[in-house]
């Protein structure tokens, strides 16, 4: 694993702590994100599911506070999330990896890769192909796991995603 250090172990654990402000619902995931810029250290923008609309998620609100507001270079800024930015949609402008990419964030650190309940998202392959740098930390998964027990308790538990 590249480049993951103890400050971005604390900005997930950060994003983590703020998708508990989600109110649980079985018909979506709880996540966090938060853009922090790379030159200063400093969050640009934070969002969780749900915080200004029942069906936005948490990248997407956090890239909508910044568009309003910043507009900047994003490539070395880095997109905490706690989970993996989605490449399927029901609802909303677009998945939330393409709007990583619109937005032009160089960098994406997340917790769990999304669970195959809704979709079969391949967030990761879009981002990094793209020349996004990825990174998973994966230990802070279970954390992400038991804050989403509302959706992940009904399907049966499986061996986490390896590579
Ligand atoms: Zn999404």
């Amino acid at each position: 694993m590249i480049s993951v250090n103890e400050r971005d172990r604390g900005w997930l654990r950060a994003a983590i702590d703020l998708s508990r402000l989600s109110p649980p619902s079985p018909t979506r995931y709880a996540v966090g994100a938060i853009v922090v810029d790379g030159h200063t250290g400093t969050a640009l923008a934070a969002g969780y599911t749900a915080e200004t609309e029942p069906h936005h998620h948490a990248e997407e609100v956090a890239l909508a506070k910044l568009a309003d507001r910043h507009g900047g270079d994003l490539r070395r800024a880095t997109m905490y999330t706690s989970m993996e930015p989605c490449t399927t949609r029901r609802s909303g402008p677009a998945p939330c990896a393409d709007l990583i990419l619109a937005a032009g964030v160089g960098r994406v650190v997340l917790a769990l890769r999304e669970p195959p309940v809704f979709a079969a998202c391949v967030g990761i392959r879009i981002l990094r192909a793209a020349g996004v740098d990825v990174v998973e930390i994966g230990d802070l998964g279970p954390r992400v796991r038991e804050i989403n027990a509302h959706v992940l308790d009904r399907i049966p538990e499986r061996p986490a995603a390896t590579a």
